[in-house]
């Protein structure tokens, strides 16, 4: 039985390519046919179109458009596919999807491979984008046991971790490890861009390494992509966002006031705190 892809962009062409390679037949619907043809010619899919109907005869249907298509793409997708069809999302953000989107599909299950790049449409897809990467779940209290089985052992075979959580924990967690820094590492090039003497910015440009690369990098990414989590997850974005503001306004008084000693217990506990992160 043959999976359906829905967007072939960044994550859906990865996604499309990895599952072909594992030997399903994969079907892949997006907006422009020169994206179908590419992937057609590319070997990323077997079939491709722009119309839905496509679709029809797929078991699992990923629907990997910009969040702001899901709903729109998943009623016009409805008539197209058989009751026992099972449903799933990769949209960054959960719980305005999996709220929508439950009572219209009994077999839908959300879900969110944490992988990615800066850029974005086919051209940017890759194989392997998920080996190693974890690949989140959100089921609800309702959801039937053999969609979140099926979904969890296909992200298994992209060599992803697998994990199951509400979508409402996976967007407060998100918001710290994902949206937040997408907003700090933007106000970062902001502030950066701040600075009136143009030597300075210039020089600055010039000597920049490593480190700026590291700190500026997902804020110099696809700006729908950052809209998108501000909008869609605005509440803990939020509320991340003033917890990053009083920890800054607190580095910055202890350095007014040379405290080195209470700047020092900060950065020797941000030191242990990243080790508890999986890189
Ligand atoms: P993307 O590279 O821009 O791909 C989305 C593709 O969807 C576009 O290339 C477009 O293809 C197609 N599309 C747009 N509207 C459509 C519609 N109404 N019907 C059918 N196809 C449509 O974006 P992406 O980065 O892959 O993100 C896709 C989803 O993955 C988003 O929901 C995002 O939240 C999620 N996500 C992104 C990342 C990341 O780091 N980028 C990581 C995890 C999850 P055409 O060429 O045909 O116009």
């Amino acid at each position: 039985m043959p999976i359906g892809i829905v967007g072939l962009g960044l994550i859906g062409g990865s996604l499309a390519w990895d599952l072909r390679s594992l030997g399903w037949e994969v079907l892949g619907v997006s907006r422009r046919s020169e994206t179908c043809e590419q992937a057609i010619s590319r070997q990323i899919v077997d079939k491709a179109s722009v119309d839905l109907s496509l679709l029809a005869p797929a078991e699992i249907v990923f629907i990997c458009t910009p969040i702001a298509s899901i709903l729109p793409v998943v009623k016009r997708l409805i008539p197209h596919l058989s009751p026992s069809t099972i449903l799933t999302d990769v949209g960054s953000v959960k719980k305005p999807v999996v709220e929508t989107i439950t009572p219209l599909w009994e077999n839908f299950v959300g879900g969110h491979p944490m992988a990615g790049t800066a850029d974005s449409g086919l051209e940017a897809a890759q194989r392997d984008l998920f080996a190693g990467r974890p690949y989140v779940l959100t089921p609800l209290e309702t959801t039937a046991d053999r969609p979140l089985q099926t979904l969890s052992e296909i992200a298994r075979s992209l060599q992803s971790q697998v994990y199951h959580c509400h979508p409402t924990e996976h967007d407060r967690a998100v918001a710290w490890i994902s949206h937040l820094p997408v907003m700090v590492s933007a106000s970062l090039i902001d502030a950066c861009t701040k600075e009136t003497d143009t030597r300075i910015v210039q020089l600055a440009q010039q000597l920049a390494s490593s480190g700026f690369q590291d700190t500026s990098r997902v804020g110099g990414g696809n700006p729908e992509l950052g809209i998108m989590m501000a909008k869609y997850n605005r509440q803990e974005l939020g509320r991340s966002l003033y917890q990053y503001r009083q920890s800054l306004d607190q580095i910055i008084a202890y350095i007014e006031a040379e405290n080195w000693t209470a700047l020092t217990k900060i950065l020797e506990q941000t030191q242990q705190a990243r080790t508890h992160f999986p890189f």
